[in-house]
């Protein structure tokens, strides 16, 4: 049985059950949600650590480094990947096990790549869903990975409880690719690569990185030396302690404040409309009736019959008769 299987931490069954709530077929999405509401468990909560940074900064070789670690430690770590983009650059697919060659063979771990893509609403749900597999499958740690280029970053922030942005030595946000909004969202920022002769550097761009930070809005809630921007190499392994430390306080902090609660249950009810909005949009497309009307009233408003916000207004009145 893939319930047991889940909730047994099997990681065999727990790719199978991603798998299927990786599938649009309507059947498939039936015994989905069967099946994330049977091995739902309240009690099992993991730390959900989303991991952001341009190609080439060492994501790969961080996640790596720092779930190895993890694993040492007697946790159990799943490693999720989030890629919007249809080209992939230079070999570095999100979350494929031949970067993560040890951690993949580690008994602990359980490694993910991202899915193949349909719409980023699409993404979103099956992500979601696969961080509510992991967990209830008893991973203690479930990392979350994506390229810092564009829109994964926010559907990442909104299904993680830590959002962790890694930079490489040297370069502003524009030089490293990163757009102003992921450092917003960001509760650490990752100054990766500090070894050799790019320690120094490391150091300086991290100290930069604090003062940005520091002109930055905390959460609500937070401790007041949060975000936070540290240094680590993923080579050396210098600094990965730190960075989980940092985590863990940052995770400490929120559970006794009751603002874990809080934060998951706005990201729920977010997930929630979600849900619904892109139901109306499918209904928009799937429905026959419905496609018509759009489709006639569409030619209207393009022939100068009807002005647009009176077919939306027409259109919606036939949507929802009791009036929207
Ligand atoms: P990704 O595309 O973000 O996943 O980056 P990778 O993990 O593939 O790393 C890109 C390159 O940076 C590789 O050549 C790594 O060996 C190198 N790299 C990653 N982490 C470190 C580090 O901490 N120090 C140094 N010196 N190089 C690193």
């Amino acid at each position: 049985m893939l319930i047991d299987g889940v909730k047994d931490g099997n990681r065999r069954a727990l790719a199978r059950a991603i798998t299927l709530v990786e599938s649009g077929r309507p059947a498939d999405r039936r015994r989905a949600a069967r099946l994330l509401d049977a091995v739902a468990d309240p009690g099992r909560q993991a730390l959900r650590i989303g991991l952001s940074g341009t190609p080439g900064v060492g994501k790969s070789t961080f996640i790596e480094a720092f779930g190895m670690m993890l694993t040492g430690q007697g946790k159990r770590v799943a490693v999720l990947a989030v890629d919007p983009s249809s080209t992939r650059s230079g070999g570095s697919i999100l979350g494929d096990k031949t970067r993560m060659e040890r951690l993949s063979r580690e008994k602990r771990a359980f490694i993910r790549p991202s899915p193949s893509q349909t719409e980023l609403g699409g993404v979103a749900r099956r992500t979601r869903e696969a961080i509510a597999l992991c967990e209830a499958a008893g991973f203690d740690v479930v990392i979350v990975e994506t390229v810092g280029v564009g829109q994964s970053e926010t559907l990442v922030a909104q299904m993680t409880d830590i959002f962790t942005l890694l930079l490489a030595p040297g370069g502003g946000d524009e030089l490293q690719g990163v757009k102003r909004g992921i450092m917003e969202i960001a509760d650490l920022i990752v100054i990766n690569k500090a070894d050799g002769e790019m320690k120094t550097q490391a150091e300086r761009t991290r100290a930069d990185y604090a003062g940005a930070l520091h002109l930055l809005r905390r959460r609500e809630g937070d401790p007041e030396d949060f975000p936070k921007a540290l240094t680590a190499s993923s080579l050396s392994q210098e600094g990965l302690a730190t960075v989980w430390d940092e985590m863990s306080a940052l995770a400490g902090h929120r559970r006794e404040t009751g603002h874990w609660e809080r934060i998951r249950a706005a990201q729920n009810r977010h997930w929630f409309h979600d849900a619904v909005r892109h139901g109306i949009l499918r209904h928009l497309t799937s429905d026959a009736a419905t496609k018509d009307a759009m489709a006639s009233l569409g030619e209207a408003v393009a022939r100068g019959e009807t002005a647009p916000s009176a077919a939306a207004d027409e259109m919606l009145r036939r949507l929802f008769p009791g009036g929207a």
